[in-house]
């Protein structure tokens, strides 16, 4: 067991490490930062070995404790055969995936415990490529429970680990935390860019809470979080602009959110009876 952890860990993370490398050099082409400290870099290169470790521990965990499933899943989608069939398969797995992974991105923002874990991913003021990783290895323990979980025991779909998890696990992420002045114009909404996450990460107040899509923004036009960039708007990062005594917003309104009330502008909100005081997380 230790052997596989340490051996899937060296993979996983020479991966990560080729993908950010070559993205790197795609950021000098037309960085949002000419000059970003190197020390930054170093320490998210350490934290993703944390990270990756953790994420190798718990997906292990996962597969030799868990019981066969009492009861069927609500969808199975038979192997395809055709390429269009497979690469229809991939997209619902990714949908699907985001959709788990939008809502538990969504409580770590409304729930003070989680929100203490995922402010390290919203405190780099420098935001590029090896940001992607910069997580508090608790994170990954997270992703069983909210997404992995509902995503295996309700759906039984056909799908190639490979490109589940290059696309997952390191590529689109790592691109949309590239530091790249690059904009989609009106293709915005359908997939999440560095434009778009910049926001997510932005230290202005008035862009918190929006944007918590890790692929489709189509989750945060649906639930109401969606904010889109303004023509060459790539607004700073980090969390200067959180007041110290920050408040907690209580978990009932994530269930409140379940229920029915999607169409919410922002999750802060000055009228809301779920919410009180001032300033926000993001
Ligand atoms: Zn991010
Ligand atoms: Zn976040």
């Amino acid at each position: 067991m230790l052997n596989e952890i340490i051996h899937a860990t060296l993979e996983n993370y020479q991966y990560a490490l080729t993908v950010f490398a070559c993205l790197f050099i795609l950021e000098r082409i037309r960085p949002v930062e000419e000059k970003q400290p190197f020390a930054g870099v170093v320490f998210n290169l350490f934290i993703s070995v944390v990270l990756t470790v953790a994420t190798q521990i718990t997906m292990r965990l996962m597969v030799s404790v868990l019981p066969p499933m009492p009861f069927h899943p609500l969808l199975t989608v038979a192997p395809p055969s055709t390429w269009q069939g497979k690469v229809g398969c991939e997209i619902l797995v990714l949908f699907l995936y985001d959709y788990f992974a939008y809502w538990l991105h969504r409580v770590e923002h409304s729930v003070s415990f989680l929100w203490r874990m995922h402010r390290l991913h919203h405190e780099e003021e420098h935001m590029n490529v090896t940001t992607t990783n910069r997580h508090h290895p608790l994170e990954a323990l997270l992703r069983v429970p909210f997404v992995l979980l509902p995503l295996v025991t309700l759906f039984d779909l056909p799908f190639s680990p490979l490109a589940f998890g290059v696309a997952l696990g390191v590529l689109l992420p790592s691109f949309s935390h590239m530091n790249l002045r690059l904009e989609f114009g009106s293709f915005t909404p359908f997939m999440i860019g560095p434009q778009l996450h910049r926001l997510h990460h932005s230290s202005e107040e008035r862009h918190f809470n929006k944007n918590f899509a890790n692929i489709f923004p189509l989750w945060d036009i649906l639930f109401g979080t969606y904010l889109a960039p303004e023509r060459g708007q790539f607004p700073s990062t980090g969390l200067q602009a959180l007041p110290k005594n920050q408040r907690i917003i209580p978990s009932g309104y994530f269930f409140a959110e379940l229920l029915g009330r999607v169409r919410r502008k922002s999750v802060i909100s000055e009228s809301s009876v779920f919410e009180t005081g001032t300033g926000g997380m993001r």
